[in-house]
């Protein structure tokens, strides 16, 4: 469904200035921008995905994956299509790289969804699947009303959000789950068409704003997997975001255009563990390998297991007030 946009500059000759991701893409008249999702008409942008669906699922809040956020909860998840990113290794190619004569979608107003996360009993509502941000006006409207039916939100993100967007949805957004791809421009502009440097500026912006954060990295063979990258990925959470933010490694698996590479060896994934533990980080965690001990919530100060994970599924959650019941260490986690 077309709706009128938000956040955008008018420019000279109908032209507009798109404000809702970092690309900042100007848009001549009748144009789309990068994402393929907003388009200026007659000198206005509009967004072409309102209500547009093409994702929708009850998942467990640990695929999205958040750990220390409603621990063992159902999150209503939904998907559009579009995206901002050109990631050569999208597992979601076929919604986030598609047109909208190729996509399958169908309509979710804002009110419909909310009925839908209450009645399915989920504690929240992701926008995931693909971007959320490219998703502003139908993100905003339903985080509105997520929040007075009180379910918690969430966006499931590659960060390139812009301030201006990032500012107005904070009050009704609690949890940003945000990839950091690489710490190289040189990845960024290569493998995804973008840039790093306004995922680490809207990353810091939302954890200043009160959101909860979990970062993700996949860890790539021979693109993103060497030490002293991760070391720099590690060192910036540590040093902008925190000790106690929950930093997940995940397995590659050859996808979509990088089909040709191999899936990350175990032994780097546990390499990039214990550069962040080693480096002070207090809670990491390692993704696409179901059954992995590092998938499990241990207590940093005494190693008490304090969430037994298998996969998606939860076992028992044994943090008592907010506290390792074995040493009293405090644990932020948000349950
Ligand atoms: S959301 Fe981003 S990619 Fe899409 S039109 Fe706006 S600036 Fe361009």
């Amino acid at each position: 469904m077309i709706k009128e946009g938000v956040l955008f500059d008018k420019l000279a000759d109908k032209k507009v200035k798109c404000n809702v991701c970092s690309h900042r893409c100007t848009i001549a008249e009748g144009k789309l921008g990068l994402c393929r999702t907003r388009q200026n008409k007659d000198g206005k942008v509009y967004t072409l995905i309102y209500n547009t669906v093409s994702s929708e699922a009850v998942d467990p809040i640990e695929k999205k994956p958040l750990y220390h956020f409603l621990p063992g909860t159902l999150s209503y998840s939904l998907g559009s299509i579009g995206c901002n990113f050109r990631c050569q290794h999208c597992q979601n190619w076929n919604i986030s790289q598609t047109t909208f004569e190729e996509s399958h979608t169908i309509e979710i107003t804002p009110e419909t969804a909310i009925k839908r996360a209450l009645e399915s009993g989920s504690k929240s509502i992701s926008w995931t699947y693909n971007e959320p941000a490219i998703w502003h006006e139908y993100t905003y409207d339903s985080a509105v009303l997520a929040k007075r039916a009180g379910l918690k939100t969430i966006y499931v993100t590659n960060g390139y959000i812009t301030p201006e967007a990032l500012l107005r949805i904070a009050p009704y957004l609690d949890a940003f789950r945000v990839d950091i791809k690489s710490f190289s421009e040189d990845f960024y502009r290569k493998t995804c068409g973008a840039r790093l440097a306004p995922v680490l500026e809207s990353t810091k912006l939302a954890k200043e704003l009160g959101m909860h954060v979990e970062t993700v990295t996949l860890i790539i063979p021979a693109k993103s997997d060497s030490p002293e990258e991760i070391t720099q990925i590690v060192r910036w959470v540590h040093d902008n975001l925190g000790i106690d933010t929950p930093m997940h490694f995940t397995r590659f698996h050859p996808m979509y255009k990088m089909d040709d590479l191999y899936p990350t060896p175990l032994d780097t994934l546990e390499m990039a563990y214990d550069i962040a533990k080693k480096e002070g980080m207090r809670f990491v965690y390692l993704g696409n390998v179901g059954g992995h001990k590092y998938e499990n919530t241990y207590c940093p100060k005494c190693n008490t297991l304090l969430i037994d994970r298998l996969g998606f599924r939860v076992g028992a959650v044994k943090i008592k007030d907010g506290k390792c019941p074995e040493c009293g260490e405090g644990i932020a986690i948000v349950v």
